[in-house]
């Protein structure tokens, strides 16, 4: 492949969770029919290769790159299932023994799809509603004095593993005999509030029933991000998505265990043994500005690192590919050129950048682009 600039088209999942508004109104697609546009794709995953074009023709950008991460755009409209993810040497292990298991790749319990881990880093572009990591001990013990369905719950709380072993593990009547409880206590409140972790719970017993995951809403954070803002997703922390939109990136992997709100299958012991019982106050991510038009998400992540640019009118960056590099418009149009090539990229367009390429965006509106490199 020649060194340059290219024209990138991402791929669409339509997963039932999706909304059918925001993707289909960001990429001008007619979406008469509602059907869910759930994820928007620019990557290699083998599920959802996006394509670059090359010469007038859409060529899978996987059979010309590889890529460490999976960049996508995200709109949740019910909540996603509560998961964690593993790290990149319990991801080895767990995939090499489901292999010596003879575990098949695609049967419905297989956990480790494959031997990598999972960094995950969003940016909430509206408001974001989100669960991340355990509550301190104390709160979660206030949680359960305060909740009359819980109290029951009270005399088996001596530290978090253990309690949350006792509650994934409780049997189907014990766990339906709380939670019908809980259920009718919502129906006396008013759970308009969505930093109310009732919010939520109710929005689970309409969706998923009597679910084990929604213990889950209230012990673990309800993190309320507002646009602009991200939040990392380190190995073992457990979280779940529960409405608005974003910008996501991950490392290239499909390993996740699931603690409940799914109708996928759950491996408790296999969950309880990876997951960060650790409480945690919520880190939330601001950008760091590096010049008056491009900001920067710092994590932890080797695989990527993602920024923000926001060019006013008739302005001008100039940048250095150092990776391959995706770049998503979100609105207005830039104009890029480089070495004698020259292309427009406006609202929900995107282009793909060769590793070691100079080149010039110049806006012909007031543009906002999300650019994904390797650091
Ligand atoms: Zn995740």
């Amino acid at each position: 492949m020649s060194k340059g600039i290219f024209p990138l088209k991402g791929a669409v999942q339509h997963y039932a969770w999706g909304g059918d508004t925001f993707i289909p109104s960001l990429l001008g697609i007619d979406n008469a029919s509602s059907t869910p546009f759930a994820e928007y794709w620019l990557g290699v995953h083998h599920r959802g290769a996006a394509q670059i074009k090359q010469q007038d023709k859409w060529i899978n950008l996987d059979q010309l790159t590889s890529l460490p991460f999976l960049l996508k755009i995200l709109d949740v409209n019910r909540m996603l299932s509560i998961q964690s993810h593993p790290s990149k040497a319990q991801a080895e292990i767990g995939f090499q023994q489901e292999n010596e298991k003879g575990i098949p790749l695609d049967a419905s319990h297989r956990v480790f799809k494959d031997d990598n881990h999972k960094p995950e880093l969003m940016v909430a572009l509206s408001d974001f509603w989100l669960l991340h990591g355990f509550r301190s001990l104390d709160q979660i013990k206030q949680v359960c004095h305060n909740i009359p369905a819980f109290q029951v719950l009270e005399s088996h709380i001596t530290d978090i593993p253990s309690f949350y072993s006792y509650l994934m593990n409780l049997d189907t009547d014990s766990c339906d005999a709380i939670l019908n409880e809980l259920s009718n206590y919502l129906q006396t409140l008013d759970v308009s509030d969505k930093n109310e972790p009732h919010h939520w719970a109710a929005k689970a017993f309409d969706q998923y029933g009597n679910d084990k995951g929604i213990f889950s809403i209230y012990f673990y954070n309800l993190v309320h991000l507002k646009k602009g803002e991200a939040i990392y997703q380190e190995a073992g922390i457990p979280h779940a998505y529960l409405q608005g939109q974003n910008v996501e990136i991950m490392a290239n992997s499909d390993n996740v265990f699931r603690a409940g709100l799914t109708p996928k299958h759950i491996d408790i012991d296999l969950l309880l043994s990876h997951l960060d019982f650790t409480p945690i106050v919520p880190t939330v991510i601001q950008a760091q500005k590096h010049n008056s038009s491009l900001s920067v998400y710092k994590s932890p992540a080797k695989e990527f690192e993602v920024h923000h640019i926001a060019l006013k009118a008739k302005q001008q960056l100039t940048l250095n590919s150092t990776s391959p590099e995706c770049c998503f418009c979100m609105g207005g149009e830039v104009t890029i050129t480089s070495e004698g090539q020259k292309m427009t990229c406006s609202k929900g367009t995107s282009f793909f950048v060769e590793a070691g390429v100079s080149y010039a965006l110049s806006s012909v509106a007031e543009c906002s682009l999300y650019r994904a490199i390797v650091p």
